[in-house]
């Protein structure tokens, strides 16, 4: 089934449309077929749209220019990453004001206010924990620290905006190491030295985007959320659908990114798509 001749029948059925970008929307840097004429439709309606990502290697800026490069129509505001809920998180818990040691690079991270960022490694001793991002650094310098310091202090917190371990790079074919992975890492080295820490991941299919995406459709749009009436639609089993499922949202899988059809029927419990459509159009 195509997901624009169910959307056309059921659109009033939701309150929003979240989308995720990469194999969902795009392939690479080209538009999948259907997707300019889906957001096309979905702006007729009035019905409020977001754009759900785990890059946060890229500003919200950057992130919107690929869609519009693309040909599709994208505001940076549209544009919910995995590091927007790091505000929310932080009042919910009490970090706002305290300092984290970054590690690494994210496109956003440079607009962080809620908690002040250290970035001198000598300091880190001071910090309340670590903000583990991606980008260009040294991962040995930084991992060795952070290793000896949650050795040292395995109650403070490490927060993981990107929970993704990997990600597939289209143009060339070569695999990425997110900063979930890289967090993985970290976790598996501590726990053999008999030191247990979670990271507190912030991304898909963590709920702290999911509440954020509500938040941002309650302030923004005035509409009061029901989970169950937006409606996610993504390419992967492990992130989109078992992040909507966990937040109650409605789950759509398309199969036009890294999903196959076999993955899809065998999926289950909260991996389980609500729906499947085989392409946008
Ligand atoms: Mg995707």
């Amino acid at each position: 089934m195509k997901f624009l001749e169910f959307w056309r029948r059921e659109a009033d059925r939701f309150q929003a449309i979240v989308f995720d970008i990469d194999g969902t929307l795009l392939r690479g840097p080209h538009q999948l077929p259907g997707a300019a004429e889906l957001l096309g439709e979905v702006r007729l309606q009035k019905k409020p749209l977001f754009f759900l990502t785990n890059d946060g290697d890229h500003t919200l800026e950057q992130k919107c220019s690929f869609l519009v490069r693309a040909g599709l129509t994208a505001r940076p505001d549209e544009i919910i990453n995995c590091l927007s809920g790091l505000e929310s998180q932080a009042k919910k818990h009490d970090w706002v004001g305290r300092t984290f040691f970054a590690a690494g690079e994210l496109g956003e991270l440079e607009r962080v206010s809620c908690v002040k960022l250290e970035r001198d490694l000598g300091r880190l001793e001071h910090c309340a924990g670590v903000i583990l991002s991606e980008g260009v650094y040294d991962w040995r310098v930084n991992w060795e620290a952070i290793v000896n310091f949650f050795r040292r202090h395995p109650e403070r917190l490490f927060i993981v905006p990107n929970p993704d371990g990997y990600w597939p790079s289209p143009a060339s074919g070569i695999f990425g190491i997110g900063a979930g992975g890289q967090a993985r890492c970290i976790q598996l080295i501590l726990k053999e030295m008999g030191v247990e820490i979670e990271p507190i991941y912030l991304g898909k299919p963590h709920a702290a985007i999911y509440e954020h995406t509500l938040y941002e459709l309650e302030r923004r749009f005035g509409v009061e959320p029901e989970p169950e009436c937006i409606l996610m639609l993504g390419d992967s089993l492990a992130s989109d659908v078992r992040g909507a499922n966990r937040a109650g949202f409605t789950s759509a899988l398309v199969l036009t990114g890294i999903t196959t059809p076999e993955m899809a029927a065998n999926a289950d419990g909260e991996f389980r798509p609500g729906l499947i459509f085989d392409s946008i159009a």
